[in-house]
Formats: structure tokens, C-alpha cells, sequence
């Protein structure tokens, strides 16, 4: 049932390799565009169709169009992934070896913290135990640097955590390499890094922050959807996303 690929498929897919990840809204500000520059049929509720199509012709390639929400602001997000690589050695062409142990040792830390986030300070130390050749302390910040700029970290007043697009990209390599550290949200069911935990020690599911906000929205108390048990932690406000000026 996958229809042609025409020149708005291709468009789209450019713009997607170029950009690596864009948010719902662009996804379908990009559409409509790419629809109209090339006069050929538009729906507003057709993007995943739209999408299905292009992924039907990257699926020879090892490439996919995957959809991923964001744990900081609960919004979808699109992202071309490679999935020939099953883990970091995809990054292999822009990044050397030491570089990329170190970028292991800060996932290391990410997946094993309670909050999915890991310091400077933590990653700067765990720049010391590196079995390849040790990177100085200012290669070490200019590496995370880069890491940010090519959207595989994201950063907030000196703590890192993993990117949407990295967490989209990687999700079944973290499944494998972390099967005993990493928990699914109760809500969404996708991994879990930045949320909330249940304080019952003998439940302790977790919940993305974005989906606590929706989940508790207009209920009066706060109970666990696993154990039933008081839910402590403050319920974040539903974020609603920028609206843009189409639509
Ligand atoms: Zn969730
Ligand atoms: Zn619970």
C-alpha cells in the first residue's frame, strides 16, 4: 500500500537529513511546504502517511523517520535515524575512539542516575578512568561541547542529559546495554530517564515529567496508576506547545 515517492517526499527527506530532528509543528509546517512547492495533494492529517511512504524507500538503506517525544516538554519530535548501527560506533565518522568512550561513560552516568542527568563535574571525573588515550580537560569540555551542538546531549546550567534525538536514535542499543538499569514510563511506556519515581520501595515505577502533567491534569489527589499509593512529587503544569504562525 506505499504510494510513489514524488518530488515532495524528497524534499522532505532532504530537509530531514540536513536538520537530523525537528519538532511536530515543523514536521508540519515542512510538509505543507514541501506539498505546495511541488503542487501535489496536501492533508493536514496525513503527515504519518506522508512519512510511511518515504520510510517504505529508506527501509533498503537501513534509514527510518521515527517518532520520539521529548522528556523535557512532552512534544513529538521526528527524527531520520540509522538503524544498520545498533550503537554508538554510528557516531564513528565524526567522533574518534577515546571520544566516543567518553561519550559511553557520560551515558553510563545518565542511565544510572535517579534524575537522567549527569554533571560536568561527574563526567570531567569519569574522564580520568579512560582505558584510550585520556582526553585533557579542555578537550573533555570542547567534546561535550560538540556533543551538544550535534544534538546527541542536551544541556542545562552544567548538567547534562541524553537529547530527544539520541534517546529516538539509540532507544534499542540503551534497551540492550542497560536491560537491568533501564525503566519504561507507566504512562507512555517509552524509556525513561528524566522522571518521577514512585517512593512505594516495593513499586517504584517511574513517569516522564511531560506525562505526570498529563496523566494527574484534573485529578484532585495524586495516586500511583501502578500501586495506587499517594504520588509526593509536585505535578508540573501541561506545557502546551509554542504555537507557530501557521495554523
Ligand atoms: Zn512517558
Ligand atoms: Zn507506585
Amino acid at each position: 500500500m506505499s504510494r510513489q515517492m514524488g518530488d515532495s517526499h524528497r524534499r522532505f527527506l532532504q530537509t530531514m537529513m540536513v536538520n537530523g530532528i525537528v519538532d511536530e509543528q515543523g514536521a508540519r509546517t515542512l510538509y505543507q511546504h514541501c506539498c505546495e512547492t511541488h503542487n501535489t495533494q496536501y492533508a493536514p492529517d496525513k503527515l504519518d502517511e506522508f512519512i510511511d511512504t518515504i520510510n517504505s524507500k529508506l527501509q533498503p538503506m537501513f534509514m527510518q523517520i521515527r517518532k520520539g517525544m521529548s522528556e523535557d516538554n512532552g512534544q513529538q519530535y521526528y527524527a531520520l535515524v540509522n538503524m544498520a548501527e545498533t550503537d554508538v560506533t554510528r557516531m564513528s565518522s565524526d567522533y574518534a575512539d577515546n571520544e566516543l568512550e567518553l561519550f559511553r561513560k557520560t551515558m553510563d552516568l545518565i542511565v544510572g542516575s535517579e534524575n537522567g542527568k549527569a554533571s560536568s563535574t561527574d563526567i570531567l571525573n569519569s574522564a580520568d578512568t579512560m582505558t584510550s588515550k585520556k582526553l585533557k580537560k579542555s578537550e573533555t569540555e570542547h567534546l561535550l561541547n560538540r556533543l551538544v551542538h550535534d544534538k546527541w546531549l542536551s544541556e542545562k546550567r552544567g548538567e547534562y542529559t541524553l537529547s530527544t534525538r539520541c534517546i529516538i536514535e539509540m532507544e534499542p542499543y540503551i534497551r540492550t546495554m542497560y536491560q537491568d538499569q533501564v525503566k519504561v514510563c507507566q504512562i507512555c511506556h517509552n524509556i525513561a530517564f528524566q522522571c518521577q519515581i514512585c517512593e512505594n520501595p516495593t513499586c517504584g515505577i517511574k513517569i516522564h515529567n511531560p506525562c505526570v502533567a498529563r496523566y494527574f491534569k484534573g485529578r484532585s489527589e495524586p495516586r500511583c496508576p501502578a500501586c495506587d499509593d499517594f504520588w509526593p512529587h509536585e505535578i508540573p503544569e501541561v506545557r502546551r506547545p509554542k504555537s507557530q504562525s501557521r495554523r
